[in-house]
């Protein structure tokens, strides 16, 4: 199936005609063919949402939490039909994609069209000078949003529904390697009634595609979820103009069990917190660092549950671990296995890739346990973002919490433990934007989401995304006293 670019309210075929091929995973072949966009499609996008941009930040927000409404409830009325797309493109397992991926996307919408009606700003009165300040929150303008494949609606969804709830115009880029259920996003919001020109998607690559939208004078806020590295290359191209940016990047996060944690309901999490979605989300407790009194039980109930996961078709609903997203990417997961002996790690289950029948070219990968002694080993330092996690023991607190921080990185943590001092300690020192204590991905949309060093700048979610999407404005009025 052929997409094209969502331009003004319409499909449209990139201006220099050049496609770029879309694959499925699961079997490793061609499906479809995505716009390879060049600059002049970001800037006939740019020049739509700059048209529609005087009128849709004058809409009531009645009427704009009403049609994000809307959008929220005709994704859930599709629900079967973007899963299966998501699960096509991306794939990852039907279930998942059914139960979480398509439902967090209605959310998302169905969230900020409630938030905008509740969003309110500051005023203070300066007593004693006669005067009172109150802020002005306005929409920026237009602004961009890129998103990466890992969870391709639910995070393409989560920038665009606070933008256009702030009142903002957008021009959108979802990754190229999973384009689908965006380019259907747009069908949806023609049939909401969302005005032409308010949301723009274009598709192509990140070094042309994405790099117009981020270097277009203009366009003065990007919204970026991705790869550390591309966070900084952005950084670098958006600073000169001063932009405003929000970076949620990668991640290498601790998983931390202590032995008086609840044991079952721990292991039961991990298995999910480890290899959900092929262990391709940035949330994902890729180091597991275990108390020594429980590490050799840990070890050994984690390998049989792990062992009992199933690999297989995305479109199976048995299916547990589905195909690795592209071929490229099973590569590069793959490469960090063959290093895991000379970087000191001795694998504990899996590491190989995995032949499904009928789907013999799919990119699949066995759920993969490595123990290693080292937290500086790259294994432990590196981003793998696939079905591979570690094993560490730990003896103190105190050891614990420096293995937990000692990464470039600071998305999340996750704690098991039922010390409430122990609890409190590590939510103070743990240098990470997100901490779950006995839980892990436990979302609520109001709390602010992101991480701190390598693993972003700025927050999402709740407030905090309408207040990215607003420039804030001081307004100091001062009146005249009876005479
Ligand atoms: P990526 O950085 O390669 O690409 C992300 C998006 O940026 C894609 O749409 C891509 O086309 C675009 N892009 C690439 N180069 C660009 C450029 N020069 N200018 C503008 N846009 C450009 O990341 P990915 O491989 O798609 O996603 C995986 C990464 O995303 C992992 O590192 C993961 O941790 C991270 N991630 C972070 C979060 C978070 O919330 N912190 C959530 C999900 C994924």
């Amino acid at each position: 199936m052929n997409i094209q670019n969502y331009i003004n309210g319409e499909f449209v075929n990139p201006i220099k005609n050049n496609w770029l091929d879309n694959y499925n995973p699961s079997i490793g072949e061609v499906y479809g063919q995505i716009p390879n966009s060049t600059k002049e499609d970001v800037e006939n996008a740019y020049l739509a949402a700059a048209k529609a941009f005087s009128s849709w930040s004058n809409t009531t927000l009645e009427e704009r939490s009403n049609i994000l409404s809307k959008i929220a409830h005709l994704i859930l009325e599709k629900l079967d039909v973007l899963a299966a797309a998501e699960s096509k493109d991306n794939g990852k397992p039907i279930s998942l994609a059914k139960q979480v991926d398509i439902p967090r996307a209605a959310s998302n919408f169905q969230f900020f069209a409630n938030a905008i009606t509740q969003f309110s700003s500051e005023s203070h009165e300066s007593i004693g000078l006669n005067a009172v300040n109150f802020t002005l929150r306005q929409p920026i303008g237009v602004v961009g949003c890129i998103s990466p494949w890992n969870l391709p609606l639910y995070l393409f969804t989560w920038k665009i529904a606070p933008a256009i709830a702030a009142g903002n115009c957008v021009v959108a880029k979802p990754s190229e390697i999973t384009p689908m259920t965006a380019y259907l996003l747009g069908e949806i919001c023609n049939e909401a009634g969302l005005p032409e020109g308010v949301l723009n998607i274009v598709h192509g690559l990140g070094s042309t595609t994405g790099q117009a939208i981020v270097a277009h004078p203009n366009i003065k806020a990007i919204s970026f979820t991705g790869g550390t590295k591309t966070g900084a290359h952005i950084a670098k191209v958006a600073a000169p103009m001063f932009k405003k940016l929000s970076l949620e990047l990668g991640g290498k996060n601790p998983n931390i069990i202590f032995a008086d944690c609840n044991y079952d309901k721990m292991l039961e999490t991990t298995v999910r917190s480890s290899f959900a979605n092929q262990g391709q989300i940035c949330l994902c407790g890729s180091r597991i660092l275990v108390e020594e009194k429980i590490y050799e039980k840990f070890k050994k109930d984690f390998i049989k549950k792990v062992s009992e996961l199933k690999v297989g078709n995305p479109s199976d609903n048995s299916t547990n671990i589905g195909a690795i997203v592209s071929a490229e990417h099973l590569e590069k997961v793959k490469s960090y296995i063959d290093i895991a002996e000379q970087e000191g790690g001795r694998i504990l289950f899996g590491g190989n890739k995995v032949i499904i029948k009928n789907c013999e070219n799919g990119y699949y990968l066995q759920p993969t346990i490595i123990e290693v002694t080292n937290n500086r080993c790259r294994l432990n330092q590196e981003e793998i973002f696939g079905p591979v996690v570690t094993l560490m023991s730990f003896k103190t607190d105190k050891e614990a919490l420096t293995l937990a921080n000692d990464t470039k990185y600071g998305l999340s943590a996750t704690l098991w433990t039922n010390n409430l001092n122990r609890t409190m300690q590590f939510s103070k020192q743990l240098q990470t934007g997100i901490i779950w204590v006995n839980t892990w991905m436990l979302r609520d949309l109001r709390t602010p989401f992101g991480g701190q060093k390598d693993s972003g700048v700025g927050r999402e979610g709740g407030f905090e995304a309408l207040r990215f999407f607003t420039e804030p404005k001081n307004i100091c009025i001062q009146y005249e006293s009876p005479s």
